[in-house]
Parts: structure tokens; sequence; C-alpha cells
């Protein structure tokens, strides 16, 4: 298919994810995106929501295997700028190994929008696992969801922030971070997002890190675990 994609001229972007059990394996995809010919490729870690959230400890890699990866990656960007390949690399750090989180979304209600095939409207596409009601298509029009629904005010602006945010001069860079991050890991979805250090819930990050660092024997009892501690899915 890639081949295919090549010989009709159309420019190729191959999207590889990653996790503890292919991230060793870097080298060789990296390779085989080149020998492919991709344009970019992207090196994505596995975020952990949903159904990764309740598999964290078969998916998160350790420290060390995710600072040899990004090794490797900047050896191949060397290697490809040394051959004239032009073949751009993107490493994309898995949140748990971030000191701040991501600006989700742009900012709740900010810039986007998902309609999903049952006319619910959501600020984000994995925002249906937040405990609240989404407006429907079915029944307002966008525009009257986008401006005036509850869902789409409940965590726009700064005024719903919790302290640390409230008066931190990173709010308006990260918006306090991902409301379903800090759901799943709180059952607040109101909380600072755990994955910003200033958290008092980021020792729930250092615990996954450290649970990462584990010997691999006891991840099928860790996978076990967090199915039974899991808030949302034990909720549906
Ligand atoms: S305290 Fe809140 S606003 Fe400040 S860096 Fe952390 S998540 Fe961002």
């Amino acid at each position: 298919m890639a081949r295919a994609v090549k010989a009709a001229g159309y420019p190729m972007v191959l999207n590889v994810v990653l996790h503890r059990h292919n991230i060793d394996q870097i080298d060789d995809i990296i390779a085989l995106c080149a020998e492919l010919g991709a344009d970019a490729v992207e090196l994505a870690n596995c975020q952990l929501y949903g159904w990764a959230q309740l598999n964290r400890a078969g998916l998160l890699p350790s420290r060390e295997q995710l600072d040899a990866a990004e090794a490797t990656t900047a050896r191949w960007r060397k290697r490809l700028a040394a051959r004239g390949q032009d073949m751009r690399l993107l490493f994309v750090v898995p949140d748990y190994y971030a000191e701040r989180p991501k600006a989700c979304m742009g900012g709740w209600g900010s810039i986007f929008m998902t309609v999903a095939p049952d006319g619910a409207v959501l600020p984000c596409h994995s925002a249906r696992i937040l405990p609240m009601t989404f407006p429907t298509v079915r029944k307002q029009s966008l525009k009257t969801i986008w401006y005036q629904s509850a869902a789409f005010n409940r965590y726009r602006g700064e005024d719903w922030m919790p302290s640390p945010c409230r008066d931190c001069d990173e709010r308006h860079k990260d918006f306090g971070g991902c409301r379903c991050q800090a759901y799943l890991l709180t059952g607040d979805a109101s909380a600072t997002d755990p994955v910003c250090d200033l958290s008092p819930d980021h020792h729930l990050i250092e615990a996954a890190r450290e649970e990462a660092a584990q010997d691999q024997r006891s991840v099928h009892e860790l996978t076990l675990r967090n199915v039974r501690e899991s808030r949302v899915f034990c909720r549906e």
C-alpha cells in the first residue's frame, strides 16, 4: 500500500503507535519507514485513555526504554540528514513522562468540536468517558451548542479552575491539562491534570512510572488490578 501511495505521487505520513512491547524495535521501524520512502513519521507513544488506561501496565514503557528510543530517533535524524533523505521524524512522548500537561484540544470548547455518529456533540473525541451529559444535533443547532450548552461552557475559560491552576502563570498555555486524564486518574474531572508536577495528585503519575519500571512478569496482575479499580468502566 505504501509503495502504491508513493507511486501515485502522494505525500506519505506514517503513524506508528508505540508501547512498551514494540518501542525497543524503533530502529527497525524507522528503517522500514525510510525504505518505504515516507515523507514524515509520527512515532506516537500511546496515550493512556479508555482501553489503554485499563491496560496501562502492559503499555507504558519504562523511562529507560523511552530514553533509548529517543536517542535512536536522534541518531536516525542525523543519518537521514547525512543521506539527504527528507523524512521528518516526530517523537511524541507519553503524557506520563512530561512535567507539564498538554494544552488538551487547545482548551475545552475553544477551537474544536466532534459530532459523533449518534449526533452527540463533544469538545473532544474521548469526552464521553466523563460523567456529564452532552448535547445533540438532533435537538439543537451547532451554534447553540457551541455558545450556550452547559457541556461546552463547563471547562471553558478559567473560572472553573481549581488551585494550583487558578493562580498559575502557565494556565493560558496548557489550560490545566486534560479533563479526561484528570477524571481517569482522580475521579474528579475538575482536578488539575495529575501529569503536572505542581498537581497535588502528581504522585499518581509517579506511581505509574514506578509500575512501568517493574518486572513485566507482574503485568497481568497489574492489568487486572487496574480493571478492578477503574471508575470509568465499572460505572458503565
Ligand atoms: S498548575 Fe495548572 S496551569 Fe499551572 S502548569 Fe500545572 S496544569 Fe498548568
